[in-house]
């Protein structure tokens, strides 16, 4: 038994180490991408539910080591938690610069929206890089949209509300994002001065099957409506999802349904196709 005991230990420490060095090596890879700026993006439309037009884009944060796609929930949270993340979504507003200015030329104009992380709302330092990056890309801050996920740092109120304000001041947008989970309170609508909504994904997946969720969706579109917000339905993946919240009279919605992020090349000729 002494002996089987001291195998299980011997295995679990092994394990445990093995997690730690994959951790180190994953965050030094992700040190150079970032780096070397081989982060790139893939954009996702916006669409609204009524006439069916492109209203925007998402720009999400794509990473590939050895060929191989590392999930951003894995990518982000090990930024996030090393004090990457402001350098990667600054990496990201620089690609999306980028990719507004190919758009731009091609012909196919729409803002793009950026995801922000708790820490980047804390220090000037990100909304100083920002409006450095748009400058350069001779971008206009209007065709820009901030997504904020509602996290514990986000409560710093009196730090993170002046940054977001003077961001809309200068006409950016800021969506409070998968809202409804989380940290949600209605202090960051009236507090953090937003702009929009992004209803999240797991109430949108239910809708078409449960009451409880069908309830929750309706009440946000009525708070949307109430504070005069832009709401969107995110993860929207069947036809009765989308008409289920055009009777609810969403005013847009993203998802699946529509398209899947996509290359900046490939969104040029889907919006080419989609406004014929
Ligand atoms: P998010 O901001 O809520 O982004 C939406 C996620 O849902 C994306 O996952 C998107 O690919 C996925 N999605 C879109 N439509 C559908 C659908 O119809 N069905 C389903 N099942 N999924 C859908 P992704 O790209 O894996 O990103 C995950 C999360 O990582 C994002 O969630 C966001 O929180 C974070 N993230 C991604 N890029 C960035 C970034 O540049 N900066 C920061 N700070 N966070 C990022
Ligand atoms: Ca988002
Ligand atoms: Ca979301
Ligand atoms: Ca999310």
């Amino acid at each position: 038994i002494a002996n089987r005991q001291k195998l299980n230990y011997l295995r679990f420490e092994s394990h445990m180490e093995s997690d730690i060095s994959t951790r180190a090596k994953l965050l030094s890879e992700l040190r150079n991408a970032i780096h070397q700026q081989s982060i790139f993006i893939e954009i996702q439309p916006k669409i609204n539910l009524h006439s069916g037009s492109i209203t925007g884009f998402e720009a999400l944060a794509r990473w590939e080591l050895n060929n191989e796609r590392i999930p951003p929930d894995t990518f982000i949270l090990l930024a996030e938690t090393s004090g990457l993340i402001t350098k990667l979504d600054l990496l990201v507003a620089e690609k999306v610069a980028q990719a507004i200015q190919k758009m731009t030329k091609a012909g196919v104009s729409y803002p793009i929206a950026i995801n922000a992380s708790a820490p980047d709302l804390l220090h000037n330092d990100y909304r100083h890089k920002l409006f450095e990056i748009l400058d350069e890309y001779h971008i206009n801050p209007n065709q820009i949209e901030l997504e904020i996920t509602e996290t514990k740092a986000m409560r710093d109120y009196h730090v993170i509300a002046p940054q977001l304000r003077s961001m809309i001041e200068m006409g950016m947008k800021v969506s409070l994002d998968d809202f409804g989970t989380g940290y949600s309170s209605l202090a960051y609508i009236t507090d953090l001065a937003a702009t929009g909504l992004k209803i999240d994904r797991s109430f949108i997946q239910k809708l078409t099957q449960s009451e409880a969720d069908e309830k929750v969706v309706d009440m946000i579109l009525h708070l949307g409506r109430f504070f005069d917000l832009d709401v969107i339905a995110e993860g929207i993946e069947t036809p009765e999802q989308a008409e289920r919240l055009k009777q609810m009279n969403c005013p847009s919605g993203q998802g699946y349904l529509f398209a899947r992020p996509m290359s900046v090349d490939s969104a040029i000729q889907w919006v080419k196709l989609h406004n014929k």
